[in-house]
């Protein structure tokens, strides 16, 4: 099922917060992201962005409400959830052994692909990612934004409707940002939804539809990043309008 014939809503965060121990990471955080948009998380360090995707992808549990992907309950149906999703968390990692050809089978296999039509689509994705030459080497023997394009090759091998994205751009060169950006764009165009973090204000206001900011643990503001709307009636670029939000007077 595409991700057009689901649900309304991608994304859908009901008052979740997360704890560790005494610790509140996460404030309680109410969210939506359609299909076909593209949002981005952003905050200083520490603000809660990463403690958001675990949640999100069952990594975490909420220590209070919910949250939904495609109107599944991430805590009480798991695998269908991971089933629609196609993640690259902060730190991705593949078996140092393994080349990004072996790496993209196994998730291949995970997602119930086989045979010439998971060969062809590794192919594609290798292609894509500029990965030719690195296809077949061993991933401990690749560059830190090589490994990356691996990590986000496996991400959209098997056309999630839901891709979360942890600093996605990071390692990645000028090209590979590039066409990373595009292809996102083609897979929101067919209904997909994106949610991803980012330290770079200029590229959340280039791709992203939505912005939502972080600190500590607050969603600040949500909206379009070209014109945010922050404290003391201010409004612009979310670059402009970003410390304004989340620097302490
Ligand atoms: P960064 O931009 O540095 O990646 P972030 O916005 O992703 O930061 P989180 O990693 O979600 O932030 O961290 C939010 C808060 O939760 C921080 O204060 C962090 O120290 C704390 N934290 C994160 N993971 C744990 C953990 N496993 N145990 C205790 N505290 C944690």
């Amino acid at each position: 099922m595409s991700a057009t014939e689901g649900h309304p809503e991608a994304v859908r965060f009901d008052g979740a917060s997360k704890k560790y121990g005494e610790r509140l990471a996460l404030e309680p955080l109410t969210l939506r992201v359609a299909p076909g948009e593209i949002f981005a998380l952003v905050g200083p360090n520490g603000a809660g962005k990463t403690t958001a995707i675990g949640l999100l992808t069952g990594l975490l549990a909420p220590t209070t409400g919910r949250v939904m992907v495609f109107g599944l309950d991430v805590s009480s149906d798991p695998l269908a959830v991971k089933r629609r999703l196609g993640l690259v968390p902060d730190r991705p990692w593949i078996w140092p052994k393994w080349t990004p050809r072996e790496a993209l089978r196994f998730t291949g296999a995970v997602f119930g692909m086989a045979g010439p039509a998971l060969e062809e689509r590794i192919e594609t994705e290798l292609e894509a990612f500029s990965l030719g030459d690195a296809a077949d080497r061993r991933a401990e023997t690749l560059s830190h934004g090589t490994r990356q394009k691996a990590a986000l090759a496996q991400a959209f091998l098997h056309d999630p409707d839901l891709f979360v994205l942890d600093e996605p751009m990071v390692g990645l060169d000028p090209a590979a940002q590039r066409s990373l950006a595009g292809r996102l764009r083609e897979r929101t165009a067919e209904g997909a939804a994106v949610l991803f973090t980012t330290h770079h204000l200029s590229l959340a206001e280039e791709i992203a539809d939505r912005t939502g900011v972080l600190g500590e643990g607050r969603l600040l503001a949500a909206g379009d990043p070209r014109d945010l709307a922050g404290p003391r009636g201010m409004r612009g670029r979310l670059s402009e309008v970003f410390f304004g939000l989340t620097e302490r007077s």
